[in-house]
C-alpha cells in the first residue's frame, strides 16, 4: 500500500516543468530531504522534534523551572523569547541580552539546544552568539534584510510564516536565507489570519502538507500561536504531525494565568507532559508510518 508520504512526494514527478521561483528551497525529487543537524537533535530526520518553553523569558527562575520540566517530559529544544515582537508598544517586550544569558544558562543546565527570536538586524549577531537556532518571527517573514543577516551568521534559521503570507512568499523568504549560502533552514507554520475569530489564528495544515510537497526543508508546526487557546494545542499538535510536520513548537509556562505574554495559549507543565506521552504513543502507529515519522 502506498504511504501518504509517498503520494505527497511522488507527485512532484508529475508537476509542471515550470521551475519554482524558490530554486534552492524547491524539492527536486521525492527523496530529497534537508536534515538540520544540531548534534544531539536532527530536525527533519524522521523523529518528531519538539521545541518547547515559554513565550517570553521572564526571569531566571521562571525559565529554569520550565526548562527542567520540558526536558524531563522529553522535549528536544528549549524555546523562549528575549526580544519580543508585541502588537502593543506598552506590552512586555522581553529582557533582551539578559534573557539570552538566561537561555544559555538553561542550555548549560539541561543540555537542551535553544531557539530564540532575532527581531532586527542590529541584534542578529548578538542573538547568534547565544542561540543554536535563530527564529525569524511571523511579523518579520518579509524583512529581507533580517533574513539575509540571519543567514549570514551561519546558524540554523527557522522562518515562521507571516499571518498573511502565501505559501510561495514563505518559501521565498526561506530562499533569502538559503541564498546566503546557509543550508540549515527550517519552516514553521504558525497560523494565518482569516475571517474566523473564534481562534487567534487559523492553523493552516494544508500549508504543512503543501510545504512538504514543494520543499525539501523540514516543517515545524506551532499550534500555540495557530490556535491561541491552550485547550486546542494538543489536538492540533497531533494533527500537525499527522499531516507530515517534522516537529512542533509548543508554548509552556509554569503558571499560564500569570505569564507576561501568550498565557492563554500556553500549556502548563502537566498538560505538556501529557502531550509528550500522546506523541510517543502516536509514534509507530499507522498514521506515523504513513507520514514517514518513526
Ligand atoms: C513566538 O514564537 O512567541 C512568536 C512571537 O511567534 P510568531 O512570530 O509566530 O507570532
Ligand atoms: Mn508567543
Amino acid at each position: 500500500m502506498l504511504r501518504y508520504k509517498d503520494l505527497l512526494l511522488m507527485s512532484t514527478a508529475n508537476a509542471s516543468t515550470k521551475p519554482a521561483p524558490y530554486r534552492l528551497a524547491a524539492r527536486s525529487d521525492a527523496t530529497q530531504t534537508t536534515i538540520v543537524d544540531l548534534g544531539s537533535v536532527k530536525i527533519g530526520g524522521g523523529q518528531p522534534v519538539v521545541m518547547a518553553g515559554p513565550c517570553s523569558v521572564e526571569s531566571e527562575s521562571q525559565l529554569l523551572n520550565t526548562a527542567y520540566a520540558v526536558a524531563e517530559a522529553g522535549a528536544h529544544l528549549l524555546r523562549g523569547g528575549a526580544f519580543k515582537p508585541r502588537t502593543s508598544p506598552y506590552a512586555f517586550r522581553g529582557l533582551g541580552e539578559a534573557g539570552l544569558k538566561i537561555l544559555a544558562k538553561a542550555r548549560a543546565e539541561t543540555g537542551l539546544p535553544i531557539i530564540t527570536e532575532a527581531l532586527n538586524t542590529a541584534d542578529v549577531e548578538l542573538v547568534a552568539e547565544y542561540t543554536d537556532v535563530i527564529q525569524i518571527g511571523a511579523r518579520n517573514m518579509q524583512n529581507f534584510a533580517l533574513l539575509e543577516a540571519a543567514g549570514r551568521t551561519g546558524r540554523p534559521v527557522m522562518v515562521k510564516r507571516g499571518p498573511a503570507g502565501t505559501i510561495e512568499e514563505w518559501l521565498l523568504a526561506a530562499e533569502y536565507v538559503l541564498a546566503t549560502g546557509n543550508p540549515n533552514v527550517i519552516l514553521c507554520e504558525r497560523g494565518i489570519r482569516t475571517f474566523e475569530n473564534a481562534t487567534r489564528n487559523t492553523l493552516d495544515l494544508n500549508a504543512v502538507a503543501m510545504a512538504k510537497h514543494r520543499s525539501h526543508l523540514p516543517v515545524i508546526v506551532d499550534p500555540s500561536h495557530g490556535t491561541g487557546k491552550w485547550y486546542l494545542v494538543a489536538p492540533l499538535a497531533l494533527a500537525g504531525l499527522a499531516v507530515g510536520g517534522d516537529g512542533l513548537m509548543i508554548e509552556v509556562h509554569h503558571d499560564p494565568d500569570h505569564a507576561s505574554s501568550d498565557g492563554p495559549q500556553s500549556l502548563n507543565h502537566e498538560h505538556f507532559a501529557d502531550l509528550m506521552q500522546k506523541i510517543k504513543l502516536q509514534a509507530g502507529q499507522p498514521v506515523a508510518r504513513e507520514v514517514g515519522l518513526n
